[in-house]
């Protein structure tokens, strides 16, 4: 076994950084587009608030980009999460499954709901939900009655699936959505992290029933804070924008409200930032694809450790880059975290587990989580700014 040679990492991750002077973060935004113009021109008309053009047409640019027919802004992707749910069907006492390994906002989404998160294994290929496990799982634990899919273990109804493309990579979504189909559970992508990476050619969010977006400040896109909703479905369409605008009937000038709605919706202000940021999401994710492929060459030769690639299947937006120890090097990961954040080139761990935590511990879980576990022990988040690939972009 060879230790890893914290120097030579160290070297390698600052050629890599070489232009940049001091502190490094893992991802920051940039306003080099047209922000300040759109924030202006709301300020100006003082169209700032819950209604406004930008809204509308960061809804549309949203669709357009992705190729959903429906996008619904609202004010994070958290929010988005929830209401996808609802969307799809998720009721009290129902069961929804979710990777060990994700952000905890799915698992809260679920909670939201007086639902209960079920967690289940990754794909190691994809740092994803492992369909080929999942349907092994569903085969032991699950029983289609009619047209829903029954957990025989807690009697519960298992509702909703929400795989999570992790880091901006694909899940394998063909065999996830035969494994859905098969049981009669509703997809829903937490594509929070995958703005700009496509499956098979066809953008992510677009395989469920419903789908989220987040632009919070560290995504490949911001709003400040923000998120979406994408679907296909016109009737879904209509009902998210309805459920995120607090259900009010449409009048003139009365207030009638048909459910217990959310004001969910996204401001204008954000809406006008999100529609300068999108206008440069193709050059962010160019920027983003050259630094994964410099750090893929500059590690090549680096002992005990790989970068990730994306799968075969998927051109990712490598949201966030991946360095994973060798299992034999695990033990050093937080010495690698330590010395490379004091030296003040930000990198991090990925997400502790769901299972994990005291406040989801006692959920329903896949008896072994391993791949998840493994990831979890040796996986390093190192610096990915779109504006740190473009000084490599230049020819
Ligand atoms: C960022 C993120 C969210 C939540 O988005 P917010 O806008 O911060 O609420 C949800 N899921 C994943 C996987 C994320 O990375």
């Amino acid at each position: 076994m060879s230790r890893i040679d914290q120097n030579v990492v160290m070297q390698t991750l600052r050629s890599v950084l070489s232009f940049t002077d001091g502190r490094v973060g893992l991802h920051e935004p940039e306003f080099n587009g047209n922000e300040w113009r759109y924030v202006k021109e709301c300020l100006d008309t003082g169209w700032v608030s819950s209604v406004g053009k930008f809204v509308d047409r960061f809804e549309q640019d949203l669709a357009a980009y992705t190729g959903a027919k429906h996008a619904i802004a609202v004010v994070n992707g958290t929010a988005a999460l929830h209401v996808c749910l609802l969307l799809a069907g998720v009721e009290r006492d129902d069961e929804v499954i979710m990777p060990a390994l994700t952000f905890i906002a799915a698992a809260n989404a679920v909670s939201y709901c007086g639902a209960v998160a079920h967690f289940v294994d990754s794909d190691i290929a994809t740092l994803g939900l492992d369909p080929a496990k999942l349907a092994d799982y569903l085969k032991e634990i699950a029983e289609v009655r009619g047209d829903a899919c029954f957990n025989k273990r807690t009697g519960r109804r298992i509702k909703a699936v929400v795989p999570m493309h992790t880091f901006g990579h694909p899940v394998d979504l063909d065999s996830l959505v035969a494994v859905c189909d098969r049981y009669r559970i509703a997809l829903v992508e937490d594509a929070a992290e995958s703005l700009g990476s496509f499956y098979k050619g066809r953008h992510t969010g677009n395989w469920g029933c419903v789908s989220a977006l987040s632009f919070n400040g560290n995504k490949v896109i911001t709003t400040g804070g923000g998120g979406a909703i994408l679907t296909n479905d016109p009737k879904l369409g209509a009902l998210a924008k309805h459920l995120t605008t607090t259900a009010k009937v449409p009048h003139q000038w009365s207030f009638s409200h048909d459910r217990v709605g959310f004001n969910y919706r996204l401001p204008n202000i954000n809406a006008a930032l999100g529609c300068a940021q999108l206008e440069q999401l193709p050059q962010f994710v160019n920027e983003k694809r050259v630094l994964a492929n410099v750090y893929q060459q500059a590690f090549t030769n680096v002992a005990g450790m790989s970068v990730f690639v994306e799968p075969s299947f998927a051109q990712s937006n490598y949201w966030l880059n991946v360095i994973m120890l060798d299992r034999d090097n695990a033990g050093q990961r937080d010495e690698l975290l330590g010395i490379s954040n004091s030296v003040g080139i930000m990198t991090r761990p990925v997400w502790t587990l769901m299972h994990e935590m005291d406040i989801y511990k006692s959920c329903p879980r896949m008896d072994k989580l391993e791949v998840a576990e493994d990831i979890e022990k040796r996986l390093i988040n190192i610096p990915s700014s779109a504006q740190l690939g473009r000084t490599h972009a230049r020819p």
